[in-house]
């Protein structure tokens, strides 16, 4: 029987409760909440985190579900699940804590974490030795930055197997049925952004299993995406034999191993004409930025063939936004 951050539950049992981590400054507790579902037989241990980014409101939508819905007399194994893994982003609806000491901190880029350092940097510490290297298999469910859309992938890791997992991450990514699927090359940099800290990477690291999905949208339930997401996370159950199978498994999505971003220039009104997850070929035109007065002042080209993977959503941008994400 596992302990998930202290929190233990006997078989047939749902205990949920929240676990004091830190303090805020006028001393009340940071606390974060823990849910297990202990099933009556055995089985793996599955970890669901959603909410390491606090506005990321239709994941942390779908771990509501699964705890609250979840069959216990169905079930096999145990089913543990973080609806807000970052509790102090999600007071504030933004991707990070907004009053950490060195500013915002994203907590995703902090991993494995350290107990002795910024509050931030605990909050990953805990997630990672409590939760990630005390499951068989982990689903880190992510949304698109505020201010964006992207499809509905999974984000099925390196295709190196350095963590001699690749085939059952693979498998288990295919369970969930997102429309696309992600294989990132082994160091990742996402315009300033470098994913090496990133709980997918360092779970790699430690030879533990996990997939990431993305889907919804930021600072708000979406119900389609919730349900679809919900749905998606009961396959992997299925298929990992926590619950009992039904139905057939999804066809693969559409693969693609590179993301590549293109920024805007100039400033301005956005009007990007290329709809998401739309095919794009080098040259094409997919949108135009606007000056004060209506006047286009660039026309946006794909300098890339590939499809539209993320797309603005910010109807007015400072010169270097990154327009659209163009995946390959
Ligand atoms: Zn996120």
């Amino acid at each position: 029987m596992g302990r998930f951050l202290s929190v233990v539950a006997k078989p047939g049992e749902r205990v949920c409760q929240r676990v004091r981590v830190a303090d805020f400054s006028d001393g009340s507790p940071v606390t974060i909440p823990v849910a297990v579902l202990a099933g009556r037989r055995d089985g793996p241990v599955l970890y669901v985190q959603a909410g390491i980014h606090g506005d990321e409101h239709t994941g942390i939508d779908m771990a509501w579900r699964l705890i609250q819905d979840t069959d216990l007399e169905a079930l096999s194994g145990t089913l543990v699940v973080l609806p807000i893994a970052n509790p102090p982003s999600y007071l504030t609806r933004s991707r990070g804590y907004m009053l950490e000491e060195r500013f915002l901190q994203d907590a995703n880029r902090l991993f494995p974490g350290n107990h002795d350092g910024l509050l931030t940097e605990r909050i990953s510490a805990v997630l990672f030795e409590d939760f990630l290297l005390q499951a068989d298999f982990s689903i880190d469910i992510h949304c698109p930055l505020d201010g964006s859309e992207m499809v509905c992938f999974s984000h099925v890791g390196s295709a190196q197997d350095g963590d001699g997992h690749f085939a059952r991450r693979e498998g288990l990514a295919t369970a969930f049925g997102a429309p696309f699927m992600f294989y990132r090359p082994q160091h990742l940099k996402l315009g300033s952004s470098d994913m090496t800290r990133s709980l997918a990477f360092q779970a790699e690291q430690a030879k533990r299993a996990m997939i990431m999905v993305e889907l919804g949208l930021s600072r708000t339930i979406n119900k389609a995406a919730s349900d679809f997401g919900v749905a998606g996370i009961g396959r992997i159950m299925q298929a990992m034999g926590m619950l009992p199978q039904e139905g057939e498994l999804p066809r693969p999505g559409r693969r693609f191993s590179s993301i590549r971003l293109l920024h805007g220039n100039r400033g301005g009104g956005l009007r990007l004409t290329a709809p998401l997850g739309a095919d794009v070929s080098a040259g094409q035109e997919i949108g135009t930025i606007v000056d004060a007065f209506g006047a286009p002042v660039e026309t946006l080209v794909s300098p890339w063939d590939g499809f539209v993977m993320r797309r603005m959503t910010y109807g007015a941008i400072a010169t270097g936004a990154e327009v659209v994400w163009i995946g390959q």
